[in-house]
């Protein structure tokens, strides 16, 4: 008599177990082949092996499921081994959320970057002279903030055009946020000039043109100073993230991501504000996030409402540029605020800033 479709049923629940926990061996024998083959540096996937396997299929088959059925079915199976050696191999790194679940927060000079409220970097493109960088200082302090930026290396498109002021420059920062209890950020584009830096500044920023000078990240990464990174012109996300991880790896944690704006098609602004970059950096890293409103719209008249937008979307920073007479500043003269249009851009923010202030 024929089996009762209970008992037929029951069969398969049977078959189907043997048919998981066979799977599930011959993923754990896959992963020691993954090691292996990671120790050796050979290439995990192998298609002479695959195309023999496929083979040994068809002539063992003997149905009633056709060769090229179980091939596909086969085919579903190489492939999530493959999937499944590359999870188990895959590093994961020092700056993700995945490696760290909780915030990194970076002090500098007593402020918490990091610690869910939003910080301000301002101050001129260009250090040009004592007098020009304490005018801008002055309002910061009279504004309550304390992170004064300037450049003294500034890597420009032409030759020709000005290249600032050097470590000169750096000692006019150092000396205006000295007066003023401030804190320093500049940039610095060259591994020999990184030692020198730590004895001006308190943040060092790589720019977004050599966020990916690996000898720069490598030596910000084995110095004791908060690095300020900047996505590259054309750099993807991942890539600043890895760029991050080199700083990190050589023993440097205190990173703070900069979206700057990347290069896009579009003209009517200087580049695109990749502002989901900054949901995207807190997720997938632990790191603060901050956003470059200047340079990313390269316009004026955007300052605000990109600084609103950066706010409302959970960046850490705010940074833009602050010139006394932005008409004669020797770089980025069309995108600097004056005095009074910093005044007015602080007061734009405040009902968003009181909103996001942490309680204390
Ligand atoms: C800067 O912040 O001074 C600067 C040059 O910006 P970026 O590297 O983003 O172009
Ligand atoms: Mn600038």
């Amino acid at each position: 008599m024929a089996e009762s479709l209970e008992a037929l049923r029951k069969r398969i629940d049977e078959i189907d177990l043997e048919l998981l926990s066979l799977l599930n061996k011959r993923g754990e024998v896959v992963n020691s082949i993954g090691k292996i083959k990671e120790t050796q540096g050979t290439k995990r996937f192998d298609p002479v092996r695959e195309t023999q396997l496929l083979e040994s299929i068809k002539e063992n088959n003997e149905g009633p499921f056709s060769t090229s059925t179980l091939q596909h079915l086969f085919k579903q199976i190489f492939k999530a081994s493959l999937d499944l050696q590359k999870t188990e191999t895959k590093k994961i790194l020092l700056v993700s959320r995945e490696k760290r679940s909780e915030d990194t927060v970076i002090d500098v000079k007593g402020e918490k970057i990091g610690d869910g409220n939003t910080h301000f970097v301002m101050g001129p493109c260009s250090v040009e002279s004592y007098e020009q960088v304490r005018e801008v200082a002055l309002e910061m302090k009279n504004q309550g903030l304390q992170l004064l930026r300037g450049g003294a290396f500034k890597p420009r498109t032409s030759p020709y055009d000005f290249q600032g002021l050097g470590v000169e420059g750096l000692k006019i920062l150092r000396q205006v946020a000295d007066e003023l209890d401030m804190a320093v950020v500049s940039e610095i584009t060259s591994p020999e000039n990184i030692e020198v830096a730590l004895d001006y500044v308190d943040i060092i920023q790589i720019g977004a043109r050599n966020m990916q000078n690996f000898d720069l990240l490598k030596t910000a990464g084995s110095v004791d100073r908060p690095v300020w990174l900047k996505r590259g012109l054309s750099a993807t996300i991942e890539e600043l993230i890895y760029a991050a991880e080199y700083i990190h790896s050589r023993g440097n944690s205190q990173i703070i991501l900069c979206e700057r704006g990347i290069r896009t098609y579009e003209k009517a602004t200087r580049n695109t504000l990749d502002i989901s970059s900054v949901p995207i950096l807190k997720k997938e890293t632990h790191l603060p996030v901050a956003v470059d409103v200047t340079h990313s719209t390269g316009r004026r008249d955007l300052l605000l409402p990109a600084a609103k937008a950066a706010i409302a979307i959970g960046a850490d920073v705010v940074m833009a540029e602050v010139h006394p007479d932005p008409a004669t500043a020797l770089s980025d003269s069309a995108q600097q605020m004056d005095i009074a249009q910093f005044r007015d851009f602080m007061k734009g923010l405040q009902p968003l800033l009181n909103m996001n202030q942490k309680a204390t």
